[in-house]
């Protein structure tokens, strides 16, 4: 797939004291955040923090109650809807069905933004490209609902790649892929950093974090706790307090791996298992 911008044009997304308040609560206080291109960001922190309100809010579609968001310097809110969806594509954590159509119709919706523009006559080959990208082809033919929630959300990265934006913004993308697709995955949003892109990306899983984010934001309470790099950002003392539940860091030659403390009794083996009930 060609890279979205040439090497050096990437796009630049920065929050600045960014509040937002749904029906008199306040979801995110005073955030910070800056995405340049070629970056991977992992935006991570536990259930109700506030990491998809922010992506939304990155993306223009929550305008923030106080402070700006901008992208490549223009508020978020200036661009307009066709060009904004040039610059940046979105995959939400809720994903729709799609009633009706076939898993290439909805790669081939990634398109939409460039109609009626030279890169229009691209298409067959950005789909197709995206369709194998996301393991999908041998699915191009079957009815998005039809699919397993991991085959869904596989179809769903593939439409984003077919967008071609140099801003990607992704929800829990890897929450219902198996270890071989959320590598895949991850892989593909490092390439794409690698050739200009800027890619924020919410994640459960620390240690998939921390193996291939540059940088990780950590969210609490509608608040950063902290952002960096990996190393920096996960420390046990932090992440036990934040996570409100124990947890150690181990070293890794491919950074740290983030293991939640767990009963002594988990490692006994279980009672089918021992030697006296086998024989
Ligand atoms: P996360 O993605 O980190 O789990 P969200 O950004 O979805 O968290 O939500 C942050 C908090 O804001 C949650 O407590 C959620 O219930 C609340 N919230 C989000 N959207 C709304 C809304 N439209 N109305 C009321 N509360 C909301
Ligand atoms: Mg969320």
């Amino acid at each position: 797939m060609s890279a979205p911008h040439a090497p050096g044009s990437g796009a630049h997304l920065v929050a600045r004291s960014v509040r937002v308040q749904i029906d008199g609560t306040e979801i995110l206080s005073g955030v910070d955040l800056d995405v340049r291109a070629g970056e991977v960001v992992a935006l991570v922190g536990p259930n109700g923090a506030g990491k998809s309100t922010l992506l939304a809010t990155l993306a223009g579609d929550i305008a923030p109650t106080c402070g700006t968001v901008e992208l490549d310097g223009r508020p978020v809110h200036d661009w307009a809807v066709r060009a904004l969806a040039r610059e940046r594509a979105v995959l939400l954590q809720k994903q729709g069905l799609a009633f009706g159509f076939h898993v290439e119709d909805v790669v081939r919706m990634g398109r939409a933004p460039w109609h009626r523009t030279p890169r229009q006559d691209a298409d067959d080959e950005v789909v197709t490209a995206a369709l194998l990208r996301a393991d999908v082809a041998s699915l191009a033919e079957r009815l998005f609902p039809t699919l397993s929630g991991g085959e869904q959300a596989r179809a769903s990265f593939a439409r984003i790649l077919a967008q071609e934006t140099p801003v990607l913004l992704l929800d829990e993308p890897t929450a219902a892929l198996d270890i071989r697709h959320q590598e895949a995955l991850l892989t593909a949003c490092r390439e794409l950093a690698d050739t200009g892109c800027a890619v924020v990306v919410v994640l459960h899983d620390l240690t998939l974090a921390a193996a291939y984010s540059h940088r990780i934001c950590l969210l609490a309470s509608g608040r950063v706790r902290a952002d960096g790099p990996p190393a920096t950002v996960l420390t046990a003392a932090l992440l036990s307090e934040v996570y409100e539940h124990p947890v150690e860091v181990l070293d890794h030659p491919h950074g740290p791996v983030v293991v939640p403390v767990r009963h002594d009794h988990l490692s006994a083996a279980p009672r089918s298992l021992r030697a006296e009930e086998v024989s």
